[in-house]
């Protein structure tokens, strides 16, 4: 048995889990910390109800986007004042790429992968049409990407986790290159932030941004992180510039000042303060997380899994990396019939998800997932598969969501 420092059986403790659910997708959507009733109860009771408009100063209000956000900072190797929660991911992707193309006007090429997760691309797309100005997006294959950082490139926007095979991308080589060659590297972390160690700050990140429904267990629509090199916080241009990021707020100036030298002018407008009293019960247990300790019990549940699919469950093909250095903290299979057999899957009580075209997804999450839930669920897959249980016509219809 490996020596941790981190208690895990106390952390899956602090979770909520429904009686007999094996949940191995907590890298989608985190479940819910015990803490969180209480925390929203004492945020509408202590905080709404009898504050009202006072919280924004007597209960901090104004300056959680920044307290939560050193918190969060912790995990992914940020120093304090470098990064702050607010918005969503998607909007938070379109500001730090919008100042990374204002670092470096003369390049009009945006280089991320054909294995970025779409909304981060789309939101380029809308923004290279917003500009108008010649730029141009390249998405090669995700193995090609240091190749591809040539001299033409303005900014690389890269999620450094891939959203369906797992891979991870060489943060450290990939920053090094690009900024040898003039370029500005914008990382998102939506699957690496919780799930492995990440050292923005040791890395030299210009911009990285994320978000904290998924490893970070912030609840359904939990808001987004955003990073920014403290080297660049006196010039950083937030463009989608509202009055949470101005010097002055409450001067009410009719002009655009943002706030020098601090991460605050990355702000916009009004934050979800309810969702922040969730987020804050989240990171108390990531408060008692080692990172190195996350990696470590990750690799061992994650290879442990692989070896009890590969072993017992004939047809499904691992696309997720095997060297733990290389991944993040889920684990893909492809199977040609993977939606029906995940739909039978999740019938009897094991959770994971399914991305097209063709990719079973676990997320295996140290904090709450332990071998006797590993091997329960392969055991469960194994007998689906055994039976043929996905052929059921019930297991081929489509949600809305998968
Ligand atoms: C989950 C995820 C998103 C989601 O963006 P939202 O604005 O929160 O809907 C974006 N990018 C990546 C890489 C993701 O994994």
């Amino acid at each position: 048995m490996t020596q941790y420092k981190t208690d895990f059986e106390w952390t899956r403790q602090q979770f909520d889990l429904p009686e007999g659910m094996i949940y191995l997708n907590g890298n989608s959507l985190g479940p819910m910390p015990r803490a969180s009733v209480p925390a929203m109860t004492r945020f509408l009771n202590d905080e709404w109800r009898t504050e009202l408009i006072k919280g924004w100063n007597t209960k901090n209000w104004f300056m959680q986007t920044n307290t939560l956000g050193d918190r969060i900072g912790r995990l992914i190797g940020a120093p304090a004042g470098s990064t702050l929660v607010s918005d969503t991911l998607s909007i938070k992707v379109f500001q730090a790429v919008a100042a990374g193309m204002a670092m470096v006007p003369d390049r009009k090429v945006i280089l991320s992968d054909n294995g970025n997760f779409p909304t981060d691309l789309y939101m380029v797309e809308g923004l290279m049409k917003l500009k108008d100005a010649g730029y141009e997006m390249r998405k090669p294959d995700p193995e090609d990407v240091m190749d591809q950082i040539t001299e033409d490139v303005g900014v690389v926007m890269l999620t450094e986790v891939d959203y369906r095979t797992g891979r991870r991308h060489d943060m450290k080589a990939i920053i090094d290159k690009a900024h040898a060659l003039g370029a500005v590297v914008v990382w998102d972390l939506a699957h690496s932030a919780g799930a492995v160690p990440v050292d923005v700050g040791g890395c030299d990140v210009d911009f990285a941004v994320g978000c904290t429904y998924k490893y970070l267990n912030g609840g359904p629509g939990a808001p987004a992180f955003i990073h920014v090199a403290p080297r660049l916080l006196d010039t950083v241009e937030p463009f989608l510039s509202g009055w949470y990021g101005h010097e002055a707020p409450f001067a009410f100036d009719t002009a655009f000042r943002p706030m020098p030298g601090k991460i605050e002018r990355m702000r916009i407008g009004t934050p979800s303060i309810a969702s922040f009293a969730l987020l804050s019960v989240a990171l108390d247990i990531w408060d008692k997380v080692d990172m190195d300790d996350l990696q470590t019990r990750s690799a061992e549940l994650c290879g442990l899994f692989i070896r009890e699919i590969e072993a017992r469950c004939p047809g499904l093909d691992l696309i997720t990396p095997r060297d733990p250095k290389q991944r993040g903290s889920h684990v893909s299979f492809a199977f040609e019939h993977g939606y029906a057999c995940m739909q039978a899957l999740i019938a009897d009580n094991v959770i994971g998800d399914f991305r097209a075209p063709n990719v079973m997804r676990f997320g295996i999450t140290p904090l709450f997932v332990s071998e006797d839930d590993i091997i329960a669920a392969v055991d469960k897959l194994e007998k689906i598969l055994k039976q043929e249980r996905w052929k059921d016509p019930q297991f081929q219809k489509r949600s809305l969501v998968t």
